[in-house]
């Protein structure tokens, strides 16, 4: 294993380092300063790993028990690994190292869970006449592209089911995160043979580079619905196959009978883990207009209390925002916001401190129609919407362009299932949220959050076409 002052470096093509000439800074989110380098990858770099990849597919569709060994050595060693891993992910990403090392165990159970699952045959015909298989085919090199707030989470969502089916991949991360992708690619160099798993990195143009190669059969996105339609628009010149996991500006609805100060809590970290940085995080809370001051309230408290700072201490709950950019979005959001009306409970500002800080910052008074509430904030700031009437809440957020997740509270379950039916998007949860992001459950974007789904046996189909194979009947084919 590599030591912790080079874990992350270097790029990964057809399994080995591959030297960069050109270089671009990392930062660390919670100081503001860049602390690493990491490679530039050029456009000869993205051919190389293309090209690596494409020759490795030949033999890697071949044997299925030998993916899954791999899989399962891959997770083993992500778990060995974890040590120095999480420090890494911590610096450029931001988040408590708790949960870095969660995030990466975390990864690892997504590798078992594809190691386990098995790519059915499926027999549709065994009779005199005909014996017709459905088979499913990997469809050769896919272009993978994350971003910057699970990136290790994120990746292994691709990585576990495209390798499983078969495929081969050129994986580039997010230019704000990419040491602990590279990482990947380093402590797997000797787990997985050589172009099975190619990892690059450098800034945007890097991305498009990939979406325009003429390699790839699949390109599987996650990131924001605007990149998303770029991709969408690229990979249609070769009709490549696409996944999209965009943005969403996921709702709570509170239903009159739930208790605010029992929901408080769970409501909040649905909303604030990882800074708000989730693409299921709970973006807006809709809540009956009677109850709404107590729920501002309980949520207030929290978030005044709530320890934001150095992510490498162990009391530390929430780190910075990962980026510049982010933190001047998230801080003209909340401008915007109480220049039209809405009032700060909690926070409402930037902490004074070095590093993106911003305080965790609870809203009321925005109405749907300000940007708070309509736009994607992924951040540290949650608006609380007061109602009068449910239907017309349902037909709000239904009217939305985002379709991701979203949850219902309330004491009565039944009810709250069945509102949770009548909502257009990928995943809801009752009394929880985004607790349904598990390896066996599809997640799957709804209009502009996304094309596609990723988990799941769903999610392993995304990486295959099927094939029909249809062959008259033998004496063995029709007595087995
Ligand atoms: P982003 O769209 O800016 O970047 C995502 C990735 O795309 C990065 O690796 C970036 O380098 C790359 N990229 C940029 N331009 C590209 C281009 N023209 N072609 C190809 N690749 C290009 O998103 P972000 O700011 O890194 O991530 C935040 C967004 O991601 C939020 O909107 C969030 O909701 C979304 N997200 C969605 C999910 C999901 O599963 N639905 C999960 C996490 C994050």
């Amino acid at each position: 294993m590599k030591s912790q002052a080079v874990l992350g470096r270097s790029a990964t093509i057809n399994g080995e380092l591959s030297p960069a000439t050109a270089f671009f800074d990392v930062v660390n989110p919670a100081t503001g300063k860049v602390f690493a380098q990491a490679p530039a990858c050029e456009r000869e770099h993205v051919d190389q790993a293309m090209t690596a990849a494409r020759d490795a597919f030949r033999t890697w569709q071949a044997d299925d028990d030998t993916r899954r060994v791999a899989l399962r050595a891959m997770a083993d060693t992500l778990d060995a690994a974890v040590g120095e891993l999480a420090p890494v992910l911590t610096a450029e990403q931001g988040k408590p190292l708790t949960e870095a090392h969660w995030e990466i165990g975390g990864a690892a159970q997504w590798l078992r869970y594809y190691a386990d699952l098995d790519l059915p045959r499926e027999v549709v015909q065994d009779d005199d006449s005909e014996f017709v298989e459905v088979i499913r085919r990997p469809l050769g090199v896919v272009a993978a592209i994350t971003p910057w707030n699970y990136p290790i989470m994120l990746a292994m969502w691709k990585i576990a089911p495209a390798l499983r089916a078969g495929n081969t991949m050129v994986l580039k991360p997010s230019p704000f995160t990419p040491l602990s992708t590279l990482a990947l690619g380093e402590i797997w160099r000797e787990v997985l043979p050589p172009g099975v798993l190619n990892v690059i990195a450098g800034p945007d143009p890097l991305g498009a580079w990939m979406t325009t190669h003429p390699i790839p059969r699949k390109i599987s996105f996650t990131g924001s619905t605007a990149t998303g339609k770029r991709v969408a628009a690229a990979a249609a010149d070769d009709l490549k196959r696409v996944t999209l996991e965009l943005g969403g500006n996921d709702p709570a609805i509170v239903l009159p009978d739930a208790d605010p100060a029992q929901i408080a809590e769970k409501l909040f970290w649905g909303a604030f883990a990882n800074n708000g940085q989730i693409c299921m995080a709970v973006k807006r809370v809709y809540v009956s207009e009677n109850q709404r001051d107590e729920l501002v309230e309980a949520l207030a408290v929290l978030a005044r209390d709530v320890v934001v700072g150095d992510p490498l201490s162990p009391d530390t709950r929430l780190g910075p925002v990962n980026n510049r950019p982010q933190f001047d979005r998230v801080s003209d959001l909340v401008a915007d916001a109480l220049a039209h009306g809405a009032v700060a409970a909690a926070g409402g500002e930037a902490l004074d401190r070095p590093g993106y800080f911003y305080a965790p910052t609870i809203l009321s008074g925005a109405q749907d129609g300000s940007r708070i509430v309509d736009e994607e904030q992924f951040g540290p700031v949650l608006p609380v919407v007061g109602y009068r009437d449910l239907d017309e809440v349902i037909e709000r957020v239904n009217r939305g362009n985002y379709g991701l997740t979203a949850s219902v509270w309330s004491a009565d379950v039944e009810r709250a299932a069945a509102v949770s039916a009548r909502l257009d998007c990928g995943q809801v949860t009752v009394n929880s949220h985004g607790s349904a992001a598990r390896p066996h459950l599809p997640f799957s974007g709804h209009k502009w959050s996304g094309v596609g789904v990723e988990n799941g046996p769903w999610g392993l189909y995304g990486f295959t076409d099927l094939q029909v194979i249809a062959r008259p009947a033998t004496a063995s084919s029709s007595s087995e």
